[in-house]
Protein backbone atom coordinates (compact mmCIF):
# COMPACT_ATOMS: atom_id res chain seq x y z
CA UNK A 1 0.00 0.00 0.00
CA UNK A 2 1.33 3.57 -1.01
CA UNK A 3 0.78 6.77 0.06
CA UNK A 4 1.10 10.27 -1.14
CA UNK A 5 1.27 13.63 0.69
CA UNK A 6 -0.40 16.85 -1.12
CA UNK A 7 0.24 20.01 0.99
CA UNK A 8 -1.57 22.65 0.15
CA UNK A 9 -0.76 26.51 0.90
CA UNK A 10 1.01 29.36 -1.06
CA UNK A 11 2.50 30.45 2.12
CA UNK A 12 4.68 26.74 1.28
CA UNK A 13 5.71 27.66 -1.82
CA UNK A 14 6.83 31.27 -1.20
CA UNK A 15 8.64 29.73 1.60
CA UNK A 16 6.63 31.42 4.73
CA UNK A 17 6.39 28.42 6.76
CA UNK A 18 7.90 25.12 6.42
CA UNK A 19 6.19 22.15 5.66
CA UNK A 20 6.22 20.30 9.05
CA UNK A 21 3.09 18.31 8.25
CA UNK A 22 4.46 16.52 5.56
CA UNK A 23 7.19 15.48 8.01
CA UNK A 24 5.01 14.40 10.59
CA UNK A 25 2.81 12.54 8.48
CA UNK A 26 5.43 10.49 6.78
CA UNK A 27 7.36 9.88 9.90
CA UNK A 28 3.79 8.29 10.96
CA UNK A 29 3.32 6.37 7.84
CA UNK A 30 6.73 4.54 7.38
CA UNK A 31 5.95 3.78 11.54
CA UNK A 32 2.33 2.02 10.08
CA UNK A 33 4.59 0.49 7.31
CA UNK A 34 2.84 2.46 4.30
CA UNK A 35 5.17 3.52 1.90
CA UNK A 36 5.15 7.17 0.79
CA UNK A 37 6.71 7.49 -2.26
CA UNK A 38 5.88 11.18 -3.37
CA UNK A 39 5.51 14.50 -1.21
CA UNK A 40 3.63 17.49 -3.45
CA UNK A 41 3.22 20.77 -2.41
CA UNK A 42 0.68 23.24 -4.25
CA UNK A 43 -0.39 26.34 -3.94
CA UNK A 44 -4.04 27.53 -3.32
CA UNK A 45 -5.14 27.72 -7.08
CA UNK A 46 -7.99 25.40 -7.75
CA UNK A 47 -6.84 24.01 -11.23
CA UNK A 48 -3.42 23.29 -9.96
CA UNK A 49 -5.05 21.29 -7.05
CA UNK A 50 -6.76 19.36 -9.45
CA UNK A 51 -3.81 18.87 -11.37
CA UNK A 52 -1.76 17.11 -8.45
CA UNK A 53 -4.95 15.34 -6.87
CA UNK A 54 -5.38 13.61 -10.57
CA UNK A 55 -1.98 12.58 -10.02
CA UNK A 56 -1.81 11.37 -7.05
CA UNK A 57 -4.76 9.34 -7.40
CA UNK A 58 -3.23 7.46 -10.99
CA UNK A 59 -0.35 6.66 -8.41
CA UNK A 60 -0.83 5.96 -4.94
CA UNK A 61 -3.66 3.88 -3.10
CA UNK A 62 -4.02 6.87 -0.65
CA UNK A 63 -3.69 10.41 -1.08
CA UNK A 64 -3.56 12.25 2.27
CA UNK A 65 -3.97 16.50 1.84
CA UNK A 66 -3.02 18.80 4.74
CA UNK A 67 -4.89 22.56 4.82
CA UNK A 68 -7.80 24.59 2.47
CA UNK A 69 -10.01 23.32 4.70
CA UNK A 70 -10.92 26.89 6.27
CA UNK A 71 -13.60 29.07 5.68
CA UNK A 72 -12.13 31.35 3.22
CA UNK A 73 -12.30 31.65 -0.68
CA UNK A 74 -8.76 30.50 -0.81
CA UNK A 75 -9.54 26.86 1.51
CA UNK A 76 -10.45 24.48 -1.83
CA UNK A 77 -9.51 20.77 -0.86
CA UNK A 78 -12.57 19.57 -0.52
CA UNK A 79 -14.46 21.47 -2.88
CA UNK A 80 -11.86 19.33 -5.38
CA UNK A 81 -11.70 16.37 -4.18
CA UNK A 82 -15.99 16.54 -4.23
CA UNK A 83 -15.40 17.39 -8.13
CA UNK A 84 -12.81 14.69 -8.58
CA UNK A 85 -14.70 11.62 -6.55
CA UNK A 86 -18.29 13.22 -8.08
CA UNK A 87 -19.89 13.89 -4.68
CA UNK A 88 -22.10 16.72 -3.87
CA UNK A 89 -21.14 18.05 -0.80
CA UNK A 90 -23.65 18.02 1.88
CA UNK A 91 -24.46 20.04 4.96
CA UNK A 92 -23.60 17.88 7.63
CA UNK A 93 -25.19 19.23 11.08
CA UNK A 94 -23.68 17.76 13.82
CA UNK A 95 -20.28 19.63 12.21
CA UNK A 96 -22.53 23.05 12.19
CA UNK A 97 -23.64 22.52 15.63
CA UNK A 98 -19.66 21.75 16.85
CA UNK A 99 -18.57 25.42 14.89
CA UNK A 100 -21.29 27.48 16.42
CA UNK A 101 -21.00 25.90 19.60
CA UNK A 102 -16.83 26.76 19.04
CA UNK A 103 -17.65 30.37 18.50
CA UNK A 104 -20.06 30.57 21.56
CA UNK A 105 -17.62 29.39 23.94
CA UNK A 106 -15.64 31.97 23.09
CA UNK A 107 -18.76 34.20 23.47
CA UNK A 108 -18.72 35.03 19.63
CA UNK A 109 -21.09 34.63 16.98
CA UNK A 110 -20.59 32.15 14.35
CA UNK A 111 -19.41 34.37 10.96
CA UNK A 112 -21.81 32.75 7.90
CA UNK A 113 -18.77 31.88 6.29
CA UNK A 114 -17.87 29.40 8.64
CA UNK A 115 -20.85 27.58 7.96
CA UNK A 116 -18.77 26.25 4.58
CA UNK A 117 -16.64 24.27 6.82
CA UNK A 118 -19.99 22.10 7.81
CA UNK A 119 -20.30 20.97 3.88
CA UNK A 120 -19.06 17.37 3.69
CA UNK A 121 -19.01 15.73 0.54
CA UNK A 122 -21.17 12.90 0.22
CA UNK A 123 -20.38 9.65 1.97
CA UNK A 124 -17.26 10.92 3.61
CA UNK A 125 -16.52 9.52 6.78
CA UNK A 126 -15.71 12.39 9.11
CA UNK A 127 -12.47 13.61 11.23
CA UNK A 128 -13.46 15.24 14.07
CA UNK A 129 -11.64 17.86 14.99
CA UNK A 130 -11.34 19.06 18.71
CA UNK A 131 -8.84 22.38 18.62
CA UNK A 132 -10.47 24.07 15.75
CA UNK A 133 -14.03 24.25 13.52
CA UNK A 134 -12.93 22.44 10.52
CA UNK A 135 -13.74 18.98 10.41
CA UNK A 136 -11.86 16.51 8.08
CA UNK A 137 -12.47 14.03 5.32
CA UNK A 138 -11.99 10.70 4.71
CA UNK A 139 -13.11 10.01 1.22
CA UNK A 140 -13.35 6.36 -0.13
CA UNK A 141 -13.14 6.00 -3.99
CA UNK A 142 -12.98 2.59 -5.61
CA UNK A 143 -9.44 1.24 -4.03
CA UNK A 144 -8.50 5.35 -3.71
CA UNK A 145 -8.77 6.74 -0.46
CA UNK A 146 -8.65 10.59 0.58
CA UNK A 147 -7.45 11.90 3.92
CA UNK A 148 -8.08 15.65 4.04
CA UNK A 149 -6.90 17.07 7.23
CA UNK A 150 -6.39 21.08 7.96
CA UNK A 151 -3.26 23.15 8.05
CA UNK A 152 -2.70 23.92 11.66
CA UNK A 153 -0.41 21.18 13.34
CA UNK A 154 -1.95 21.93 16.47
CA UNK A 155 -5.30 20.32 14.68
CA UNK A 156 -4.01 18.07 12.08
CA UNK A 157 -2.00 16.31 14.58
CA UNK A 158 -4.50 14.99 17.17
CA UNK A 159 -6.73 14.66 14.37
CA UNK A 160 -4.30 11.73 12.54
CA UNK A 161 -3.48 10.42 15.66
CA UNK A 162 -7.32 9.66 16.96
CA UNK A 163 -9.08 8.87 13.55
CA UNK A 164 -6.48 8.51 11.34
CA UNK A 165 -4.09 6.11 13.14
CA UNK A 166 -6.59 3.46 13.52
CA UNK A 167 -8.07 3.99 10.22
CA UNK A 168 -4.57 3.45 8.59
CA UNK A 169 -4.32 0.54 10.74
CA UNK A 170 -7.32 -1.08 9.86
CA UNK A 171 -6.75 -0.93 6.34
CA UNK A 172 -2.90 -2.11 6.63
CA UNK A 173 -3.73 -5.52 8.61
CA UNK A 174 -4.06 -7.28 5.78
CA UNK A 175 -0.34 -6.18 4.50
CA UNK A 176 1.15 -5.94 8.34
CA UNK A 177 4.52 -5.19 7.55
CA UNK A 178 6.86 -2.41 9.82
CA UNK A 179 9.75 0.12 9.13
CA UNK A 180 12.52 -0.33 11.25
CA UNK A 181 15.82 1.99 11.32
CA UNK A 182 18.99 1.94 12.77
CA UNK A 183 20.78 5.33 12.19
CA UNK A 184 25.26 5.09 12.39
CA UNK A 185 26.33 8.47 13.50
CA UNK A 186 29.52 9.46 11.92
CA UNK A 187 32.62 11.95 12.47
CA UNK A 188 36.10 13.05 10.84
CA UNK A 189 34.80 11.62 7.61
CA UNK A 190 33.18 13.65 4.83
CA UNK A 191 29.96 12.12 2.39
CA UNK A 192 31.95 11.20 -0.70
CA UNK A 193 34.58 9.33 0.82
CA UNK A 194 31.82 7.54 2.80
CA UNK A 195 30.13 6.49 -0.10
CA UNK A 196 33.22 5.07 -2.12
CA UNK A 197 33.97 3.17 1.00
CA UNK A 198 30.11 1.88 1.19
CA UNK A 199 29.57 1.77 -2.98
CA UNK A 200 28.96 -2.13 -3.09
CA UNK A 201 26.49 -1.75 -0.78
CA UNK A 202 24.63 1.29 -1.47
CA UNK A 203 24.43 -0.08 -5.19
CA UNK A 204 23.41 -3.77 -4.04
CA UNK A 205 20.42 -2.21 -1.32
CA UNK A 206 16.83 -3.71 -1.36
CA UNK A 207 15.79 -4.70 1.85
CA UNK A 208 17.88 -3.41 4.41
CA UNK A 209 18.22 0.03 2.54
CA UNK A 210 20.94 2.30 3.19
CA UNK A 211 20.79 5.78 3.33
CA UNK A 212 23.24 8.75 3.77
CA UNK A 213 22.41 12.00 5.16
CA UNK A 214 24.62 14.66 5.93
CA UNK A 215 24.03 16.39 9.56
CA UNK A 216 25.79 19.42 10.81
CA UNK A 217 27.37 17.02 13.60
CA UNK A 218 28.77 14.58 10.55
CA UNK A 219 26.94 12.07 8.95
CA UNK A 220 24.23 9.57 9.19
CA UNK A 221 24.15 6.44 7.74
CA UNK A 222 20.32 5.34 8.15
CA UNK A 223 19.39 1.20 7.54
CA UNK A 224 15.94 0.32 7.16
CA UNK A 225 14.08 -2.77 6.97
CA UNK A 226 10.97 -3.61 6.17
CA UNK A 227 9.43 -6.81 8.26
CA UNK A 228 6.81 -8.56 10.01
CA UNK A 229 8.04 -7.23 13.43
CA UNK A 230 10.46 -5.41 14.97
CA UNK A 231 12.37 -8.44 15.75
CA UNK A 232 12.53 -9.66 11.97
CA UNK A 233 13.24 -6.46 11.28
CA UNK A 234 16.68 -6.04 13.49
CA UNK A 235 17.86 -9.82 12.27
CA UNK A 236 17.82 -8.01 8.74
CA UNK A 237 19.70 -5.44 10.04
CA UNK A 238 22.25 -7.06 11.42
CA UNK A 239 24.32 -8.24 9.03
CA UNK A 240 24.89 -5.36 7.25
CA UNK A 241 25.32 -3.18 10.32
CA UNK A 242 28.17 -4.84 11.45
CA UNK A 243 29.51 -4.92 8.16
CA UNK A 244 29.17 -0.96 7.29
CA UNK A 245 30.56 -0.55 11.50
CA UNK A 246 33.93 -2.86 10.40
CA UNK A 247 34.56 -0.16 7.34
CA UNK A 248 34.11 2.61 9.22
CA UNK A 249 35.14 1.61 13.08
CA UNK A 250 36.92 4.66 13.62
CA UNK A 251 34.32 7.13 12.59
CA UNK A 252 31.68 5.92 14.22
CA UNK A 253 31.00 7.80 17.16
CA UNK A 254 27.29 6.39 18.14
CA UNK A 255 23.92 4.60 17.40
CA UNK A 256 20.75 6.31 17.25
CA UNK A 257 19.86 8.94 20.03
CA UNK A 258 23.34 9.50 20.71
CA UNK A 259 25.30 12.28 20.49
CA UNK A 260 28.80 13.76 19.74
CA UNK A 261 28.78 15.96 23.51
CA UNK A 262 27.25 12.87 25.17
CA UNK A 263 29.78 9.90 23.92
CA UNK A 264 32.00 12.58 25.36
CA UNK A 265 31.02 13.26 28.40
CA UNK A 266 30.63 9.41 28.83
CA UNK A 267 34.16 8.63 28.07
CA UNK A 268 35.18 11.71 30.28
CA UNK A 269 32.88 9.98 33.29
CA UNK A 270 34.80 6.90 32.84
CA UNK A 271 38.00 8.19 33.14
CA UNK A 272 37.33 10.38 35.64
CA UNK A 273 38.36 13.43 34.31
CA UNK A 274 37.36 16.88 34.77
CA UNK A 275 37.12 18.76 31.92
CA UNK A 276 38.12 22.98 31.00
CA UNK A 277 37.86 24.38 27.78
CA UNK A 278 39.21 27.96 26.15
CA UNK A 279 38.20 28.88 22.95
CA UNK A 280 38.43 31.95 21.20
CA UNK A 281 37.23 31.32 17.70
CA UNK A 282 34.12 29.53 18.77
CA UNK A 283 32.86 32.13 21.61
CA UNK A 284 31.94 29.48 23.56
CA UNK A 285 30.13 27.05 21.33
CA UNK A 286 32.42 23.63 22.96
CA UNK A 287 31.42 24.91 26.15
CA UNK A 288 27.52 25.51 24.76
CA UNK A 289 27.58 21.72 23.18
CA UNK A 290 29.00 20.22 26.53
CA UNK A 291 26.32 21.61 28.58
CA UNK A 292 23.87 20.86 26.45
CA UNK A 293 23.87 17.49 28.39
CA UNK A 294 22.22 16.85 31.43
CA UNK A 295 24.90 15.62 34.25
CA UNK A 296 27.76 17.82 32.43
CA UNK A 297 28.53 19.34 35.47
CA UNK A 298 29.85 15.57 36.72
CA UNK A 299 32.88 16.44 34.43
CA UNK A 300 33.48 19.92 32.82
CA UNK A 301 34.87 22.65 35.25
CA UNK A 302 35.16 25.88 33.84
CA UNK A 303 34.76 27.29 29.80
CA UNK A 304 36.63 30.66 28.88
CA UNK A 305 35.94 32.73 26.00
CA UNK A 306 38.98 34.82 25.51
CA UNK A 307 38.91 36.86 22.59
CA UNK A 308 40.84 39.67 22.91
CA UNK A 309 44.68 39.18 23.60
CA UNK A 310 44.73 41.22 26.66
CA UNK A 311 41.65 38.33 27.81
CA UNK A 312 44.44 35.38 26.86
CA UNK A 313 47.37 36.95 29.27
CA UNK A 314 44.82 38.12 31.79
CA UNK A 315 42.71 35.34 31.97
CA UNK A 316 44.62 32.51 30.87
CA UNK A 317 48.69 33.89 31.57
CA UNK A 318 49.49 33.64 27.76
CA UNK A 319 52.75 35.19 27.31
CA UNK A 320 53.24 38.19 25.79
CA UNK A 321 55.68 36.93 23.53
CA UNK A 322 54.11 33.60 22.45
CA UNK A 323 51.59 36.43 20.99
CA UNK A 324 54.21 38.67 19.77
CA UNK A 325 56.36 36.16 17.86
CA UNK A 326 53.77 33.62 17.11
CA UNK A 327 50.90 35.65 16.92
CA UNK A 328 47.12 35.00 18.48
CA UNK A 329 46.60 32.68 16.10
CA UNK A 330 49.39 29.67 16.43
CA UNK A 331 49.72 26.02 17.58
CA UNK A 332 51.79 27.82 20.23
CA UNK A 333 48.87 30.16 21.78
CA UNK A 334 46.68 27.01 21.47
CA UNK A 335 48.91 25.02 23.33
CA UNK A 336 49.51 28.18 26.07
CA UNK A 337 45.91 28.81 26.23
CA UNK A 338 44.77 24.75 27.08
CA UNK A 339 47.94 24.58 29.93
CA UNK A 340 46.60 28.07 31.09
CA UNK A 341 42.93 27.21 31.44
CA UNK A 342 43.76 23.55 33.00
CA UNK A 343 45.73 25.85 35.66
CA UNK A 344 43.01 27.76 36.87
CA UNK A 345 40.33 25.51 36.96
CA UNK A 346 42.43 22.93 38.27
CA UNK A 347 41.17 20.68 35.75
CA UNK A 348 42.65 16.69 34.55
CA UNK A 349 42.29 17.84 31.04
CA UNK A 350 41.83 21.03 29.08
CA UNK A 351 40.88 21.97 25.20
CA UNK A 352 41.59 25.64 23.73
CA UNK A 353 41.08 26.53 20.02
CA UNK A 354 42.22 30.01 18.42
CA UNK A 355 41.62 30.25 14.47
CA UNK A 356 39.95 33.10 11.85
CA UNK A 357 36.65 32.40 11.46
CA UNK A 358 36.27 34.97 8.79
CA UNK A 359 35.31 36.46 5.91
CA UNK A 360 37.69 38.65 6.85
CA UNK A 361 40.78 38.52 9.06
CA UNK A 362 42.90 35.97 6.80
CA UNK A 363 46.53 36.22 5.11
CA UNK A 364 47.94 34.33 2.73
CA UNK A 365 49.60 32.65 5.55
CA UNK A 366 46.91 32.41 7.72
CA UNK A 367 43.86 31.89 6.08
CA UNK A 368 40.80 32.22 6.66
CA UNK A 369 39.46 28.69 8.58
CA UNK A 370 42.87 28.20 9.65
CA UNK A 371 42.35 26.83 13.56
CA UNK A 372 44.94 25.58 16.24
CA UNK A 373 43.63 23.25 19.04
CA UNK A 374 45.38 21.92 21.30
CA UNK A 375 44.75 19.19 24.02
CA UNK A 376 46.63 18.70 27.73
CA UNK A 377 46.58 16.79 30.13
CA UNK A 378 48.52 15.66 33.55
CA UNK A 379 50.66 13.66 30.99
CA UNK A 380 50.94 14.68 27.92
CA UNK A 381 49.68 17.79 25.08
CA UNK A 382 48.96 18.00 21.73
CA UNK A 383 48.26 20.39 19.06
CA UNK A 384 46.85 19.72 16.11
CA UNK A 385 46.06 22.52 12.84
CA UNK A 386 42.41 22.49 11.43
CA UNK A 387 41.98 24.05 7.63
CA UNK A 388 38.28 24.41 7.62
CA UNK A 389 36.32 25.82 4.63
CA UNK A 390 32.45 27.63 4.90
CA UNK A 391 30.53 30.59 6.56
CA UNK A 392 31.95 31.99 9.64
CA UNK A 393 29.05 29.82 11.67
CA UNK A 394 29.98 26.63 9.74
CA UNK A 395 33.97 27.32 10.69
CA UNK A 396 32.63 27.63 14.26
CA UNK A 397 30.17 24.53 13.45
CA UNK A 398 33.36 22.32 11.99
CA UNK A 399 35.83 23.93 15.03
CA UNK A 400 33.63 22.71 17.97
CA UNK A 401 32.92 19.24 16.01
CA UNK A 402 36.26 18.25 15.57
CA UNK A 403 37.78 19.47 19.09
CA UNK A 404 34.80 17.01 20.68
CA UNK A 405 35.75 14.57 18.63
CA UNK A 406 39.37 14.72 19.68
CA UNK A 407 38.23 14.69 23.19
CA UNK A 408 35.74 11.05 22.65
CA UNK A 409 39.34 9.07 23.02
P1 LIG B 1 -7.60 27.40 8.58
O1 LIG B 1 -8.95 27.07 9.10
O2 LIG B 1 -6.64 27.88 9.64
O3 LIG B 1 -7.63 28.27 7.35
P2 LIG B 1 -6.82 25.31 6.74
O4 LIG B 1 -7.10 23.87 6.83
O5 LIG B 1 -7.54 26.07 5.67
O6 LIG B 1 -7.02 25.95 8.15
P3 LIG B 1 -4.50 26.53 5.68
O7 LIG B 1 -5.32 27.77 5.50
O8 LIG B 1 -3.96 25.89 4.44
O9 LIG B 1 -5.31 25.44 6.50
O10 LIG B 1 -3.29 26.78 6.67
C1 LIG B 1 -3.53 27.42 7.91
C2 LIG B 1 -2.22 27.57 8.63
O11 LIG B 1 -1.75 26.28 9.00
C3 LIG B 1 -1.07 28.14 7.81
O12 LIG B 1 -1.04 29.53 7.83
C4 LIG B 1 0.14 27.57 8.50
O13 LIG B 1 0.45 28.31 9.65
C5 LIG B 1 -0.34 26.21 8.93
N1 LIG B 1 0.04 25.19 7.94
C6 LIG B 1 -0.63 24.90 6.81
N2 LIG B 1 -0.03 23.90 6.12
C7 LIG B 1 1.06 23.56 6.84
C8 LIG B 1 2.11 22.60 6.66
N3 LIG B 1 2.13 21.79 5.59
N4 LIG B 1 3.07 22.52 7.61
C9 LIG B 1 3.04 23.35 8.69
N5 LIG B 1 2.09 24.27 8.90
C10 LIG B 1 1.11 24.39 8.01
MG1 LIG C 1 -7.17 28.27 5.40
Amino acid sequence: MSAEIVSTGTELLLGQNLNTNARYLSERLASLGISCYFQTTVGDNQDRIEQVLEIARGRADIIITTGGLGPTMDDLTKEVVAELCGRSLQLHEPSLHHIESFFQRRGRSMPENNKKQALIPEGAIIIPNHQGTAPGFIVEEGTKTFILLPGPPNEMEPMFEETVKPYLSMKTKSDPTILYSRLLKIVGRGESVVEDQLRDLLMEQSNPTIALLAKQEGLHIRLTARAKTEAEAKELIKELEAEVVHRLRPYIFGFDQDTLSGVVGQSLLKKGKKLAIAESCTGGLIAHEITNEAGSSAYFLLGVTAYDNSAKKALLGVEEKTLQSHGAVSAETALAMAQGVKKIAGADIAVAVTGIAGPSGGTKEKPVGLVYGAIADDAYSEVKEFRFTGTREIIKERTATAVLNWLRF
